[in-house]
């Protein structure tokens, strides 16, 4: 009959729970005497007591010596056990230090099996004894595994070895184990380009040094880079390291990882001096920003220079007093419409101020400027509104020259005879009281060089009448 079912409550909710694992055999025993309570029993049944020849009960000791005597050859104790061969004493310790579980891992040389032992600790309900229930699993195959996939990466381990004394650039390894400070090791090559004798450090030292020697500008991308080699097995960088005695140099790099179970991880790759490539790039970069200052500049004084050849056409066109375009331009223009570069002439009026010679031996010159400046700023002003052009003629004599307007003429010379009556430009030596013109125009544009001696003649035509007033050439201006 199956031990197990002789259980009862707690103790067979957690024997049950062992043997539905992989749990080959158990048994159970009484830590406060060490006596093994119950057979050993096995899944199928088998009675390890009676197998190993031993009387049952039997004493935990006896057990321990008649299995394990001169046959293991290794221990390894795994999560919370720090207990050698387990005896009754230490397991009752373990209990009151609050320990529930303890796993040791024991190797049978002669069988060369691989046994995990999980001791679970609790008390007997009725009697208060410590009772240790054990399970052995037989983990052969699950360490054969681990053993072949160790060989299988201590010997890629070898492998890279070979490679890093044949490569040409330097090449590198960094075992980062557990519990363990950081190595590195690499090829002639490597200790070239960090600029040590291998011979003087250890494999410790080797990677402080190389680590101490990261910019800290480039820490952040090497620690990433190192990150993703543990976790996507591979990583390529580009960082600054200084070397003793090139100062700073730009090294590129990139590696594998190896992760070794119980051990930790084994890093390899390369590492190459790219200074010169950097350099040479840098300084084609600072060619390009230089060529492009220098556009900048050129760009600057081309603007400059238009700019003043801009503003000496301007000067060059326009009246310096009155702000209305000159002779020189109003030559030009004509020029210019002559030979059909420009929108034809439409009609021209021509301006002269009234009474203005009585203006300036009354109010002075300076008076006398500063009214031709208003003038000539309202003009300007109405041009740009009305697609007009105002040229100084004269001393104090203005021509326009339209190119054209829905208005008809007659009302574009009303409304400049008026523009200049209402600048109000106050004056009390007439009878009027303010600044006026007298306006001739002619709308027959046949033939421009006599359209402006018509205009001439039409505005001495609006003198004679009287003054502030425009007159049309062809309608009784002659
Ligand atoms: P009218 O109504 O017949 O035109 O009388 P007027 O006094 O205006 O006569 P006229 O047109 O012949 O006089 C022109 C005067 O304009 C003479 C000159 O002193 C003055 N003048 C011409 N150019 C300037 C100038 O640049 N500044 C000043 N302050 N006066 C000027
Ligand atoms: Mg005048
Ligand atoms: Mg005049």
């Amino acid at each position: 009959m199956d031990k197990a079912e002789e259980l009862t409550g707690q103790n067979y909710n957690i024997l049950e729970e062992l043997l539905l694992g992989d749990a080959l055999y158990h048994y159970e025993f009484d830590v406060t005497t060490g006596i093994i309570e119950h057979d050993i029993i096995s899944r199928d049944g088998t009675n390890y007591m009676e197998l190993l020849g031993l009387p049952s009960p039997c004493r935990f000791n006896e057990l321990i010596e008649h299995s394990f005597n001169g046959r293991y050859i290794h221990v390894e104790y795994t999560l919370d056990s720090s207990v050698y061969i387990l005896s009754c004493e230490e397991l009752l310790r373990a209990y009151q230090e609050g320990r529930k579980r303890i796993e040791v891992k024991l190797y049978l040389a002669d069988k060369h099996q691989y046994n995990r032992l999980t001791y679970l600790l609790m008390k007997a309900e009725e009697t208060g004894h410590i009772m240790a229930f054990v399970m052995c699993q037989d983990i052969t195959e699950i360490e054969q595994q681990w053993i072949r996939e160790n060989a299988s990466a201590r010997k890629e381990l070898e492998e890279t070895n070979h490679i890093i004394s044949d490569a040409g650039i330097g090449t590198w390894k960094i075992c980062l184990f557990d519990n363990e400070k950081p190595r590195m090791k690499g090829n002639a090559k490597m200790y070239e380009l960090l600029g040590i004798s291998p011979t003087e450090l250890t494999e410790e030292e080797v990677y402080d040094f190389w680590y101490a020697g990261i910019r800290k500008s480039s820490l952040p991308t090497v620690e990433a880079s190192v990150a993703e080699m543990m976790e996507k097995g591979k990583s390529e960088n580009t960082y600054v390291w200084a070397h003793p005695k090139w100062g700073e140099i730009y090294v590129r790099c990139g590696g594998t990882s190896q992760y070794i179970e119980g051990k930790g991880y084994v890093l390899c790759g390369y590492h190459s001096d790219v200074t010169e490539i950097i350099n040479s790039d840098m300084k084609q970069r600072q060619l390009l920003a230089d060529a492009l200052e220098d556009t900048k500049k050129q760009k600057k004084l081309l603007q400059e220079a238009l700019d003043n050849y801009k503003q000496a056409d301007y000067d060059r066109r326009t009246d310096f007093l009155t702000g209305l375009r000159n002779r020189q331009d109003m030559f030009e223009l004509l020029q210019d419409t002559l030979s059909g570069r420009r929108d034809s002439i439409k009609a021209m009026f021509m301006m002269d101020i009234d009474n203005f010679k009585m203006l300036n031996d009354h109010y002075g010159h300076v008076a006398g400027d500063r009214c031709l400046q208003k003038i000539g700023a309202a003009l300007t002003q109405y041009g740009k509104e009305h697609n007009m052009y105002f040229y100084r003629y004269g001393g104090e004599e203005m021509l326009g020259i339209s190119f054209g307007s829905d208005k008809p003429d007659s009302e574009t010379a009303q409304e400049l005879v008026q523009l200049i009556y209402d600048l109000q430009l106050k004056r009390d030596d007439l009878e009027r009281g303010v600044v006026t013109i007298s306006l001739g125009y002619t709308s027959d544009n046949s033939e421009y060089e006599k359209m402006i001696d018509k205009a001439d003649a039409a505005m001495y035509k609006a003198k004679a009448n009287g003054k502030n007033q425009a007159v049309c050439y062809e309608q009784g201006g002659q």
